[in-house]
């Protein structure tokens, strides 16, 4: 995840506020105190397993757009209100619907006839019915060299990509980024469409976004790897083959999606927010326990844990469980714009999207000033650690549409576990998360939540200028292009509008 992102230059100056000493070392005894009563909790017989097996058994994989999408809301609302914590849904704008019905294909050529699994990628077209049928070829890793072997040919053919067994977390970014190149040349090369080999053994198959989103005029898939790779064997050795692919989609226009907030208002300085959010929706492959399921259900607990023992932080904390995450981050986006008048209150905004693995610190975004604050909210929790903060920005969960608007944000960074092999798949279900991992996890979140929420330091939020600073000195550019996003920042469509010279921020 890490090792694609450069190093950063040091942005922005630190303006950290204080209040008197005297004040400041009486509240912070109690607050101290608070805090432990807090992330001890966790460790006691909390619902936190309980409602994790209940949304991924009971409501199951739910991409947004789909019904079991709409009962993960009301059960969201359910859990947030039984715990007696003031909760509400938040609409927001999902651009396009997009769901697999089915999907299914045969390989055909002289004596050879199967029917390998495919997933239809998200954004996929579907075929006509019957199935639409065109030439299969190898375009080895789909590199430019390889696209230039094939030339002419590739027109109006399927193409096979291989793909290197995913292994880790790593792997899978490597995966994105280089998707995104490879389906560029193919849609110049005139495809028919994309058949990626899948990259998990056990024929396990997985969703991947096309990497043009909502603009990709192609059927696009995965196939599961042991029958791509005898398709690309029986090619290797000159066999012409020809794939059907039968793809049916439900697609439809824009359509309101839910956010579900759930707060805890601050005892002495309400309007300031601190936002911990977890993507609620997942692809429908699994049932999301991984991703995110055991994130959502520890932010859940947080919330209910700090209304059981009636701990009342300074600042206001809002629980955000976002939807739209997997088709582009668009619940968090959407709750950037109907809330930008509240941003230059919100105080920082952490996102929990890496499975159950171990918290081993957080992402800082590329702002210096804020990993000595996580250090400072970490403290209550420190025997879980130790924990090492990495001040690169990321791409890829929602704290990116705050980062795009100057708050501080975080992602916290958890060790893979089981999260990339399952990642988007069949197989990301209940027994992949290790409970007791998420339970110290939780306890970690907490300290998180209750430290932003009492800490005394805040930080500015970063002008546009600031930002674009932040883009232009990083891999930030190179990562929203990979994912689709430069352009919507560049058109003003996302994140922070104002001057784009530097200067003072524009209120
Ligand atoms: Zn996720």
């Amino acid at each position: 995840m890490v090792s694609s992102l450069l190093s950063l230059s040091l942005l922005g100056s630190p303006a950290l506020a204080a209040e008197s000493p005297k004040a400041a070392a009486k509240s912070s005894e109690a607050a101290r105190a608070e805090a432990a009563r807090l992330t001890s909790a966790f460790l006691g017989d909390t619902p936190l397993l309980r409602d994790l097996q209940s949304l991924v058994d009971e409501v199951g994989g739910r991409a947004t757009g789909s019904p079991a999408n709409l009962r993960s809301v009301d059960w969201a609302l359910a859990r947030f209100r039984e715990a007696g914590v003031e909760a509400r849904k938040e609409a927001f704008q999902m651009p396009g619907l997009w769901l697999e019905r089915s999907a299914s294909a045969s390989v055909r050529g002289a004596g050879v006839d199967y029917s390998p699994r495919i997933a239809a990628m998200p954004f996929s077209t579907a075929t006509p019915r019957g199935g639409m049928t065109a030439p299969l070829l190898d375009v080895g890793k789909g590199t430019e060299k390889d696209f230039q072997a094939l030339g002419q040919k590739a027109k109006g053919a399927f193409l096979l990509v291989d793909t290197a067994e995913l292994k880790d977390v790593d792997g899978l970014f490597r995966e994105y980024a280089e998707a995104a190149e490879i389906e560029q040349r193919a849609f110049a090369a005139g495809v028919a469409g994309v058949v990626y080999v899948g990259s998990r053994p056990n024929n396990l198959l997985y969703r991947h976004n096309v990497s043009v989103g909502l603009r990709n005029t192609r059927p696009m898939m995965v196939m599961e790897r042991d029958g791509a790779l005898r398709a690309q064997r029986l090619l290797r050795v000159g066999k012409t083959l020809t794939l059907t692919a039968d793809i049916d989609v439900q697609s439809g226009p824009a359509y309101e999606s839910y956010n579900v907030i759930g707060e805890i208002r601050g005892s002495t300085r309400p309007d300031e927010v601190v936002v911990l959010g977890a993507h609620l929706d997942s692809w429908d492959l699994g049932t999301g326990a991984l991703d995110n399921g055991a994130n959502v259900v520890a932010l859940i607990d947080v919330a209910r844990q700090m209304k059981r023992l009636g701990i009342k932080p300074a600042r206001t904390v809002r629980f955000a469980l976002w939807n739209g995450e997997e088709q582009g981050m668009y619940g968090s986006a959407g709750y950037t714009q109907s809330h930008e008048a509240e941003l230059d209150k919100h105080v920082m905004a952490a996102s929990f999207d890496i499975g159950c693995g171990r918290i081993t610190g957080f992402f800082t975004g590329g702002r210096p000033e804020l990993p000595p604050l996580v250090d400072r909210a970490l403290e209550p929790v420190k025997g879980l650690g130790p924990f090492t903060q990495v001040d690169v920005p990321l791409v890829g969960t929602d704290n990116f549409d705050f980062m795009l608007h100057g708050v501080p944000n975080l992602v916290a960074n958890q060790e893979p576990a089981l999260y990339g092999p399952n990642y988007h798949a069949r197989s990301d279900e209940l027994d992949k998360c290790d409970p007791q991992q998420l339970r110290l996890n939780t306890a970690i979140a907490a300290a998180i939540a209750y430290g932003f929420a009492q800490m005394d330091a805040k930080l500015p939020r970063q002008s546009r200028a600031q930002v674009e600073e932040l883009v232009r000195t990083t891999d930030l550019g190179q990562q929203m292009k990979s994912s689709g996003q430069y352009d919507d920042w560049m058109s003003g469509k996302r994140g922070r509008k104002g001057n784009t010279s530097a200067g003072p921020a524009t209120r």
